[in-house]
Protein backbone atom coordinates (compact mmCIF):
# COMPACT_ATOMS: atom_id res chain seq x y z
CA UNK A 1 0.00 0.00 0.00
CA UNK A 2 1.23 3.11 -1.06
CA UNK A 3 0.83 5.99 1.67
CA UNK A 4 0.63 9.44 0.80
CA UNK A 5 2.02 12.57 2.63
CA UNK A 6 -0.97 15.34 3.70
CA UNK A 7 0.38 18.42 2.68
CA UNK A 8 0.55 21.30 5.32
CA UNK A 9 -2.15 24.15 4.75
CA UNK A 10 -0.48 27.49 4.90
CA UNK A 11 -1.98 30.61 4.13
CA UNK A 12 -0.26 33.81 4.04
CA UNK A 13 -2.05 37.31 4.85
CA UNK A 14 -0.76 39.97 2.83
CA UNK A 15 0.93 39.93 -0.86
CA UNK A 16 3.31 42.44 -0.30
CA UNK A 17 6.88 42.17 0.07
CA UNK A 18 6.95 39.98 3.67
CA UNK A 19 3.97 37.82 2.53
CA UNK A 20 4.76 37.45 -1.35
CA UNK A 21 8.60 36.64 -0.35
CA UNK A 22 7.48 33.99 2.02
CA UNK A 23 4.86 32.72 -0.94
CA UNK A 24 8.11 32.58 -3.44
CA UNK A 25 10.37 31.01 -0.51
CA UNK A 26 7.98 28.17 0.43
CA UNK A 27 6.62 27.44 -3.29
CA UNK A 28 10.17 27.06 -4.39
CA UNK A 29 10.83 24.71 -1.53
CA UNK A 30 7.21 22.69 -2.54
CA UNK A 31 5.98 20.22 -0.04
CA UNK A 32 2.92 22.90 1.32
CA UNK A 33 -0.19 24.40 0.04
CA UNK A 34 0.62 27.78 -0.12
CA UNK A 35 -2.34 30.36 -0.40
CA UNK A 36 -1.93 33.93 -0.46
CA UNK A 37 -5.12 36.64 -0.02
CA UNK A 38 -4.84 40.25 -0.46
CA UNK A 39 -7.99 42.28 0.10
CA UNK A 40 -6.58 44.62 -3.18
CA UNK A 41 -6.80 44.20 -6.48
CA UNK A 42 -2.89 43.63 -8.32
CA UNK A 43 -1.25 45.79 -9.25
CA UNK A 44 -2.24 48.08 -6.32
CA UNK A 45 -0.45 51.43 -5.90
CA UNK A 46 1.15 51.41 -2.45
CA UNK A 47 2.18 54.80 -0.74
CA UNK A 48 5.87 54.29 -0.24
CA UNK A 49 9.02 55.69 -1.26
CA UNK A 50 9.90 52.84 -2.89
CA UNK A 51 13.84 53.19 -2.50
CA UNK A 52 15.47 49.61 -2.48
CA UNK A 53 18.63 49.59 -0.31
CA UNK A 54 21.48 47.77 -1.07
CA UNK A 55 20.07 45.43 1.96
CA UNK A 56 16.89 45.11 -0.14
CA UNK A 57 19.06 44.23 -3.45
CA UNK A 58 20.73 41.65 -2.14
CA UNK A 59 17.47 39.74 -0.68
CA UNK A 60 16.45 40.06 -4.12
CA UNK A 61 19.79 38.31 -5.32
CA UNK A 62 18.47 35.77 -2.56
CA UNK A 63 14.96 35.07 -4.25
CA UNK A 64 16.92 35.25 -7.74
CA UNK A 65 14.74 38.13 -8.80
CA UNK A 66 17.07 41.18 -8.97
CA UNK A 67 17.70 40.83 -13.00
CA UNK A 68 13.81 41.22 -13.38
CA UNK A 69 14.40 44.81 -12.34
CA UNK A 70 17.62 46.12 -13.36
CA UNK A 71 15.79 47.71 -16.94
CA UNK A 72 12.68 48.78 -14.47
CA UNK A 73 14.17 50.53 -11.75
CA UNK A 74 16.14 53.90 -11.30
CA UNK A 75 19.49 53.53 -10.10
CA UNK A 76 20.27 55.93 -7.53
CA UNK A 77 23.91 55.97 -7.04
CA UNK A 78 23.99 58.96 -5.00
CA UNK A 79 22.07 60.59 -1.77
CA UNK A 80 21.92 64.43 -1.07
CA UNK A 81 21.00 64.28 2.83
CA UNK A 82 20.38 67.94 4.76
CA UNK A 83 20.61 67.63 8.47
CA UNK A 84 18.80 69.91 10.81
CA UNK A 85 21.01 72.59 11.16
CA UNK A 86 21.43 72.91 6.99
CA UNK A 87 24.58 70.30 7.17
CA UNK A 88 24.43 68.98 3.32
CA UNK A 89 26.51 65.83 2.25
CA UNK A 90 26.50 63.74 -0.61
CA UNK A 91 27.01 60.11 0.43
CA UNK A 92 27.35 57.22 -2.24
CA UNK A 93 26.91 53.40 -1.88
CA UNK A 94 29.06 50.64 -3.88
CA UNK A 95 26.16 50.36 -5.38
CA UNK A 96 23.72 52.41 -4.33
CA UNK A 97 19.61 52.41 -3.98
CA UNK A 98 16.88 51.12 -6.86
CA UNK A 99 13.87 52.77 -7.06
CA UNK A 100 11.17 50.34 -7.80
CA UNK A 101 7.40 52.03 -8.17
CA UNK A 102 5.70 49.41 -5.42
CA UNK A 103 3.00 48.89 -7.71
CA UNK A 104 4.74 46.72 -10.28
CA UNK A 105 7.36 45.61 -7.79
CA UNK A 106 4.77 43.78 -5.58
CA UNK A 107 2.76 42.56 -8.62
CA UNK A 108 6.15 41.13 -9.99
CA UNK A 109 6.60 39.49 -6.94
CA UNK A 110 3.67 37.61 -6.29
CA UNK A 111 3.23 36.74 -9.89
CA UNK A 112 6.97 35.03 -9.35
CA UNK A 113 5.72 33.51 -6.13
CA UNK A 114 2.55 31.91 -8.26
CA UNK A 115 4.81 31.14 -10.94
CA UNK A 116 6.22 28.48 -9.12
CA UNK A 117 3.14 27.47 -7.30
CA UNK A 118 1.73 29.64 -4.83
CA UNK A 119 -2.25 30.59 -5.09
CA UNK A 120 -3.07 34.04 -4.66
CA UNK A 121 -7.06 35.06 -4.40
CA UNK A 122 -7.00 39.00 -4.48
CA UNK A 123 -10.02 40.77 -3.28
CA UNK A 124 -10.08 38.82 -0.56
CA UNK A 125 -10.44 40.63 2.77
CA UNK A 126 -9.03 38.78 6.24
CA UNK A 127 -11.62 39.84 8.91
CA UNK A 128 -9.96 37.84 12.01
CA UNK A 129 -8.39 34.88 12.34
CA UNK A 130 -10.01 31.65 12.91
CA UNK A 131 -9.34 29.98 16.54
CA UNK A 132 -10.63 27.00 18.19
CA UNK A 133 -11.88 26.87 21.85
CA UNK A 134 -8.63 26.42 23.22
CA UNK A 135 -7.13 29.54 21.32
CA UNK A 136 -5.36 27.47 18.79
CA UNK A 137 -4.87 29.42 15.03
CA UNK A 138 -6.97 27.04 12.60
CA UNK A 139 -7.26 29.24 9.49
CA UNK A 140 -8.99 32.72 8.90
CA UNK A 141 -12.22 34.22 8.22
CA UNK A 142 -12.49 36.56 5.08
CA UNK A 143 -15.69 38.41 3.89
CA UNK A 144 -15.78 35.45 1.41
CA UNK A 145 -15.90 32.47 4.06
CA UNK A 146 -13.62 31.08 6.14
CA UNK A 147 -10.40 29.04 4.97
CA UNK A 148 -8.62 26.47 7.43
CA UNK A 149 -5.15 25.97 7.16
CA UNK A 150 -2.45 23.94 9.40
CA UNK A 151 -0.34 27.51 9.88
CA UNK A 152 -1.39 31.09 9.02
CA UNK A 153 1.42 33.79 8.28
CA UNK A 154 0.13 37.42 8.95
CA UNK A 155 1.58 39.63 6.65
CA UNK A 156 -0.77 42.11 6.34
CA UNK A 157 1.43 45.27 7.28
CA UNK A 158 0.80 48.11 9.38
CA UNK A 159 -1.43 48.38 11.55
CA UNK A 160 -1.69 44.94 11.88
CA UNK A 161 -4.82 44.58 13.51
CA UNK A 162 -3.89 40.75 13.81
CA UNK A 163 -0.85 41.33 15.85
CA UNK A 164 -0.17 39.42 19.37
CA UNK A 165 2.89 41.94 20.15
CA UNK A 166 1.00 43.59 23.41
CA UNK A 167 3.72 46.46 23.70
CA UNK A 168 2.66 49.98 23.04
CA UNK A 169 3.55 50.86 18.85
CA UNK A 170 5.87 53.25 17.51
CA UNK A 171 3.81 54.85 14.55
CA UNK A 172 5.05 57.12 11.95
CA UNK A 173 2.62 59.34 9.94
CA UNK A 174 3.39 59.73 6.33
CA UNK A 175 2.25 61.94 3.91
CA UNK A 176 3.40 62.02 0.17
CA UNK A 177 2.46 62.52 -3.80
CA UNK A 178 3.90 61.69 -7.35
CA UNK A 179 4.87 64.68 -9.69
CA UNK A 180 6.39 65.06 -13.18
CA UNK A 181 8.85 67.47 -14.02
CA UNK A 182 10.45 68.28 -11.40
CA UNK A 183 14.03 69.90 -11.82
CA UNK A 184 16.22 67.50 -9.82
CA UNK A 185 18.80 65.22 -10.50
CA UNK A 186 17.59 62.06 -11.91
CA UNK A 187 20.65 60.16 -10.28
CA UNK A 188 20.21 61.25 -6.56
CA UNK A 189 17.63 60.89 -3.95
CA UNK A 190 17.52 63.51 -1.25
CA UNK A 191 16.48 63.06 2.02
CA UNK A 192 16.07 66.34 4.47
CA UNK A 193 16.14 65.69 8.47
CA UNK A 194 13.97 69.25 9.33
CA UNK A 195 13.51 69.83 12.70
CA UNK A 196 10.21 70.25 12.45
CA UNK A 197 9.42 66.31 11.93
CA UNK A 198 11.02 65.43 15.20
CA UNK A 199 14.06 63.54 13.97
CA UNK A 200 12.53 61.94 10.64
CA UNK A 201 12.87 63.40 7.34
CA UNK A 202 11.34 64.77 3.94
CA UNK A 203 12.27 62.38 0.38
CA UNK A 204 12.60 63.13 -3.16
CA UNK A 205 12.92 59.79 -4.85
CA UNK A 206 13.47 59.70 -8.83
CA UNK A 207 10.80 56.68 -10.12
CA UNK A 208 11.03 55.87 -13.46
CA UNK A 209 9.25 57.72 -16.44
CA UNK A 210 10.17 61.54 -15.68
CA UNK A 211 8.62 60.99 -12.20
CA UNK A 212 9.80 61.73 -8.44
CA UNK A 213 7.85 60.61 -5.47
CA UNK A 214 8.24 63.25 -2.49
CA UNK A 215 6.97 62.87 0.96
CA UNK A 216 7.37 63.06 4.53
CA UNK A 217 7.70 61.28 7.89
CA UNK A 218 7.00 62.27 11.16
CA UNK A 219 6.68 59.91 14.61
CA UNK A 220 2.72 59.97 15.02
CA UNK A 221 3.01 61.85 18.61
CA UNK A 222 4.96 64.57 17.27
CA UNK A 223 3.48 68.33 17.98
CA UNK A 224 3.79 68.86 13.75
CA UNK A 225 1.93 65.74 13.25
CA UNK A 226 -1.89 67.32 13.87
CA UNK A 227 -1.60 68.99 10.83
CA UNK A 228 -0.09 67.11 7.96
CA UNK A 229 -1.23 68.96 4.77
CA UNK A 230 -0.29 72.44 5.66
CA UNK A 231 2.84 71.17 7.17
CA UNK A 232 3.88 69.46 3.80
CA UNK A 233 2.88 72.53 1.92
CA UNK A 234 5.17 74.37 3.94
CA UNK A 235 8.05 72.23 3.69
CA UNK A 236 7.73 71.32 -0.18
CA UNK A 237 7.68 75.39 -0.34
CA UNK A 238 10.72 75.67 1.35
CA UNK A 239 12.77 72.73 0.42
CA UNK A 240 11.44 72.22 -3.33
CA UNK A 241 10.01 75.34 -4.52
CA UNK A 242 12.30 75.65 -7.09
CA UNK A 243 12.42 71.91 -8.00
CA UNK A 244 8.30 71.83 -8.34
CA UNK A 245 8.18 75.22 -9.98
CA UNK A 246 7.36 73.80 -13.66
CA UNK A 247 5.92 70.00 -12.13
CA UNK A 248 3.00 68.91 -12.25
CA UNK A 249 1.37 66.61 -9.51
CA UNK A 250 -0.20 63.03 -10.39
CA UNK A 251 -3.17 62.05 -8.48
CA UNK A 252 -3.71 63.27 -4.96
CA UNK A 253 -1.58 63.19 -1.86
CA UNK A 254 -1.61 60.00 0.04
CA UNK A 255 -0.75 59.03 3.53
CA UNK A 256 -0.41 55.75 5.34
CA UNK A 257 1.08 54.91 8.81
CA UNK A 258 4.26 53.02 9.51
CA UNK A 259 4.97 51.23 12.79
CA UNK A 260 8.90 50.93 13.61
CA UNK A 261 10.57 49.15 16.43
CA UNK A 262 13.37 48.99 19.08
CA UNK A 263 11.57 45.96 20.19
CA UNK A 264 10.89 42.00 18.76
CA UNK A 265 8.10 41.16 20.87
CA UNK A 266 5.57 38.31 20.25
CA UNK A 267 6.00 37.17 16.84
CA UNK A 268 5.08 33.24 16.53
CA UNK A 269 2.51 30.78 17.41
CA UNK A 270 2.01 27.16 17.27
CA UNK A 271 0.00 27.75 13.85
CA UNK A 272 0.79 31.51 13.26
CA UNK A 273 3.69 33.59 12.71
CA UNK A 274 4.34 37.25 11.83
CA UNK A 275 6.48 38.67 9.27
CA UNK A 276 6.96 41.96 7.65
CA UNK A 277 5.48 45.21 8.99
CA UNK A 278 2.87 43.08 10.70
CA UNK A 279 5.48 41.87 12.71
CA UNK A 280 7.03 46.08 13.25
CA UNK A 281 9.78 45.40 11.41
CA UNK A 282 10.58 48.59 10.02
CA UNK A 283 13.24 50.93 10.72
CA UNK A 284 13.21 53.47 13.23
CA UNK A 285 15.36 56.73 11.37
CA UNK A 286 14.74 55.39 8.17
CA UNK A 287 11.97 53.99 8.00
CA UNK A 288 13.30 51.11 5.93
CA UNK A 289 10.89 48.25 5.96
CA UNK A 290 10.98 46.02 2.55
CA UNK A 291 14.13 44.60 3.30
CA UNK A 292 13.10 43.39 6.27
CA UNK A 293 9.91 42.20 5.01
CA UNK A 294 11.66 40.04 2.65
CA UNK A 295 14.33 38.88 4.65
CA UNK A 296 11.47 37.94 7.52
CA UNK A 297 9.53 35.90 4.91
CA UNK A 298 12.62 34.13 3.82
CA UNK A 299 13.25 33.60 7.15
CA UNK A 300 10.12 32.60 8.26
CA UNK A 301 10.12 30.34 5.07
CA UNK A 302 13.00 28.68 6.37
CA UNK A 303 11.95 27.78 9.49
CA UNK A 304 8.98 26.62 8.70
CA UNK A 305 10.41 24.12 5.52
CA UNK A 306 12.49 22.58 7.92
CA UNK A 307 10.60 22.76 11.56
CA UNK A 308 7.06 23.08 11.24
CA UNK A 309 4.79 19.51 11.65
CA UNK A 310 1.29 19.68 10.53
CA UNK A 311 0.36 17.37 13.37
CA UNK A 312 2.14 19.50 16.21
CA UNK A 313 2.79 22.74 14.61
CA UNK A 314 5.65 25.16 15.92
CA UNK A 315 7.20 23.59 19.29
CA UNK A 316 7.85 26.88 21.51
CA UNK A 317 11.29 25.99 21.02
CA UNK A 318 11.28 26.63 17.24
CA UNK A 319 9.40 29.49 17.65
CA UNK A 320 12.15 31.03 20.05
CA UNK A 321 14.59 29.97 17.35
CA UNK A 322 12.67 32.10 14.80
CA UNK A 323 12.14 35.01 16.77
CA UNK A 324 15.88 34.95 17.79
CA UNK A 325 16.84 34.95 13.86
CA UNK A 326 14.78 37.80 13.30
CA UNK A 327 16.19 39.80 16.62
CA UNK A 328 20.04 38.38 15.71
CA UNK A 329 19.75 39.95 11.83
CA UNK A 330 17.60 43.12 12.57
CA UNK A 331 17.42 44.20 16.06
CA UNK A 332 21.09 46.08 16.10
CA UNK A 333 20.16 47.90 12.51
CA UNK A 334 16.83 49.13 14.48
CA UNK A 335 18.75 50.83 17.47
CA UNK A 336 20.64 52.15 15.10
CA UNK A 337 17.89 53.98 13.40
CA UNK A 338 16.42 55.00 16.86
CA UNK A 339 19.94 56.08 17.69
CA UNK A 340 20.44 58.47 14.75
CA UNK A 341 16.33 59.74 15.06
CA UNK A 342 16.83 60.62 18.32
CA UNK A 343 20.23 62.48 17.86
CA UNK A 344 18.52 64.54 14.98
CA UNK A 345 15.35 65.57 17.28
CA UNK A 346 17.51 66.19 19.87
CA UNK A 347 18.46 70.00 20.27
CA UNK A 348 21.97 69.62 22.63
CA UNK A 349 23.06 67.03 20.14
CA UNK A 350 22.37 68.82 17.27
CA UNK A 351 24.12 72.24 18.84
CA UNK A 352 26.98 69.92 20.03
CA UNK A 353 26.97 68.79 16.08
CA UNK A 354 27.04 72.30 14.55
CA UNK A 355 29.63 73.50 17.10
CA UNK A 356 32.17 71.15 17.72
CA UNK A 357 32.01 68.50 14.07
CA UNK A 358 31.50 69.45 10.86
CA UNK A 359 29.23 68.34 7.90
CA UNK A 360 31.60 64.82 7.85
CA UNK A 361 30.16 64.07 11.24
CA UNK A 362 26.35 63.94 9.72
CA UNK A 363 28.02 62.34 6.91
CA UNK A 364 29.26 59.50 9.10
CA UNK A 365 25.51 59.21 10.80
CA UNK A 366 23.61 59.22 7.99
CA UNK A 367 25.64 56.98 5.95
CA UNK A 368 25.44 54.37 8.54
CA UNK A 369 21.74 55.11 8.45
CA UNK A 370 21.03 54.64 4.79
CA UNK A 371 24.34 52.17 4.08
CA UNK A 372 25.98 54.98 1.86
CA UNK A 373 29.65 56.49 1.87
CA UNK A 374 30.43 59.67 1.42
CA UNK A 375 30.62 60.69 -1.64
CA UNK A 376 34.21 61.39 -3.73
CA UNK A 377 34.06 64.64 -4.53
CA UNK A 378 32.03 65.35 -7.91
C1 LIG B 1 5.20 56.69 3.06
C2 LIG B 1 6.08 55.48 3.24
C3 LIG B 1 7.29 55.44 2.57
C4 LIG B 1 8.11 54.30 2.68
N1 LIG B 1 9.25 54.25 1.95
C5 LIG B 1 10.03 53.15 2.00
C6 LIG B 1 11.17 53.04 1.16
O1 LIG B 1 11.47 53.90 0.32
N2 LIG B 1 11.95 51.92 1.28
C7 LIG B 1 11.65 50.92 2.17
O2 LIG B 1 12.40 49.95 2.26
N3 LIG B 1 10.54 51.00 2.95
C8 LIG B 1 9.72 52.06 2.87
N4 LIG B 1 8.57 52.11 3.62
C9 LIG B 1 8.19 50.95 4.44
C10 LIG B 1 7.59 49.86 3.56
O3 LIG B 1 6.60 50.40 2.72
C11 LIG B 1 6.93 48.75 4.41
O4 LIG B 1 7.72 48.46 5.53
C12 LIG B 1 6.73 47.50 3.59
O5 LIG B 1 5.76 47.72 2.59
C13 LIG B 1 6.24 46.34 4.48
O6 LIG B 1 5.96 45.23 3.65
P1 LIG B 1 4.88 44.17 4.14
O7 LIG B 1 4.82 43.12 3.09
O8 LIG B 1 5.17 43.74 5.52
O9 LIG B 1 3.50 44.97 4.20
P2 LIG B 1 2.73 45.76 3.05
O10 LIG B 1 3.64 46.14 1.97
O11 LIG B 1 1.99 46.84 3.75
O12 LIG B 1 1.70 44.70 2.46
C14 LIG B 1 0.62 44.26 3.22
C15 LIG B 1 -0.43 43.72 2.28
O13 LIG B 1 -1.46 43.14 3.09
C16 LIG B 1 -2.72 43.48 2.54
N5 LIG B 1 -3.68 43.45 3.64
C17 LIG B 1 -3.72 44.29 4.71
N6 LIG B 1 -4.74 43.93 5.52
C18 LIG B 1 -5.34 42.84 4.94
C19 LIG B 1 -6.44 42.04 5.31
N7 LIG B 1 -7.13 42.27 6.43
N8 LIG B 1 -6.79 41.02 4.50
C20 LIG B 1 -6.10 40.78 3.35
N9 LIG B 1 -5.04 41.53 2.96
C21 LIG B 1 -4.66 42.54 3.76
C22 LIG B 1 -2.53 44.85 1.92
O14 LIG B 1 -3.46 45.07 0.87
C23 LIG B 1 -1.09 44.77 1.42
O15 LIG B 1 -1.02 44.39 0.06
C24 LIG B 1 7.73 53.23 3.53
C25 LIG B 1 6.51 53.28 4.23
C26 LIG B 1 5.69 54.39 4.08
C27 LIG B 1 4.37 54.43 4.80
Amino acid sequence: MMLTMVQPKIVIVGAGPSGAACALSLAKRGGAEVIVLDKSSYPRVKVCGSGLSPHALELLDRLELRARFADRCVHMPRLLARGPEGHEVQLAGREGAWVVPRVEFDNALITEAVRHGASFREETKVTALLRDADGTVRGVTTEHGDLEADLVICANGSPSRFSIDTHPTQGIRTLMGWWTGVALRRDEGVMIWDRRLAGYYLWAFPEPGNVFNIGLTIPEHAAEATHLKPLFEALLDEHFGAALAGAELRGKWMGHPATVTTRIGDIAEGRAMWIGEAARLVSPGSVEGISFAMESGVIAADVIAKHFDRDLGLTLPQRAFYRARIVARMLPKFWAGEAFARLMRSDRARELSAKMLDPQWFASKASRLVGSEPAPPA
